[in-house]
C-alpha cells in the first residue's frame, strides 16, 4: 500500500521528497486508475483553480471524495486545504471533505508570501505561507490545530488534516514524525 500524492500541479514533487525522507512508498495520482493501492493521501499547494480546471471532466476528484470519507489518512496544504473545503471556484465543485470555510489568497498576493512561526500541535517551526488561504471558520467537528499568532492555520477532522502552509518545503524532524505517525493511522479512524 501507498500514498497517494494528488499530481495535477503544484507542490507534488516536493511531497514526494518529504515521503521518501521516511522511506514510505507513494504513488503520483493522476487519474482515477493511480487510486487502487492507495491507504493514505496528499493534496499538495499550487494553484486550486487549475487542479480543478485539469479534472474537471473526470471522476476524479468524486472517487478522491469517497476514499477521504472511507477514513484513509489525508493531508491538504495551502491549495490541499483549499480542494477540501468543499466550495464552488469558478464553476467547478471542491472535494467537500472538510467543514469550513477559507479565503484564497486571505494574505494578499505572491509578494505579500511570507515564513512565520507555527505553533502546530506540541511543537513550533517556521513554516512558509505562499498566497495562503485563510481559514474564516469551520464546523463544530472540525478542530483548529496550527496556530500562527492567534490565526489558525490548521484544521483537523479525524482522518483529514488541512494546513495552509507548506511544511513540505522546512521538513523539520517534528513535521516529519508528525507526518509519518499520522500516515500510519488506520484507515478507520474517521467514520462519518
Ligand atoms: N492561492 C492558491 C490557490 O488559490 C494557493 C497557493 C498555494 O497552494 N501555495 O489555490
Amino acid at each position: 500500500m501507498k500514498t497517494g500524492i494528488l499530481a495535477l500541479q503544484g507542490s507534488f514533487h516536493e511531497h514526494a521528497e518529504t515521503l521518501k525522507l521516511l522511506h514510505r512508498d507513494f504513488i503520483f495520482v493522476k487519474n482515477i486508475d493511480d487510486l487502487e493501492d492507495i491507504n493514505s493521501l496528499i493534496l499538495p499547494g499550487g494553484e486550486s483553480t487549475a487542479m480543478l480546471k485539469i479534472q474537471e471532466h473526470t471522476d476524479l476528484f468524486q472517487k478522491l471524495e469517497s476514499l477521504i470519507k472511507s477514513g484513509i489518512p489525508t493531508l491538504g496544504t495551502c491549495a490541499g486545504l483549499i480542494l477540501l473545503s468543499g466550495q464552488n471556484i469558478q464553476g467547478t465543485n471542491t472535494i467537500n471533505a472538510l467543514d469550513c470555510i477559507v479565503e484564497r489568497n486571505g494574505y494578499g498576493r505572491q509578494n505579500q508570501s511570507f515564513e512565520a512561526e507555527v505553533h502546530f500541535e506540541d511543537f513550533t517551526a517556521d513554516y512558509c505561507f505562499i498566497r495562503a488561504p485563510k481559514i474564516i471558520s469551520y464546523s463544530d467537528d472540525v478542530k483548529p490545530i496550527a496556530y500562527q499568532d492567534s490565526d489558525v492555520v490548521g484544521l483537523r477532522r479525524d482522518n483529514i488534516v488541512g494546513l495552509t502552509y507548506h511544511p513540505e518545503l522546512t521538513n523539520d524532524n517534528n513535521y516529519l514524525n508528525w507526518l509519518d505517525s499520522f500516515l500510519k493511522k488506520d484507515s478507520n479512524v474517521g467514520s462519518f
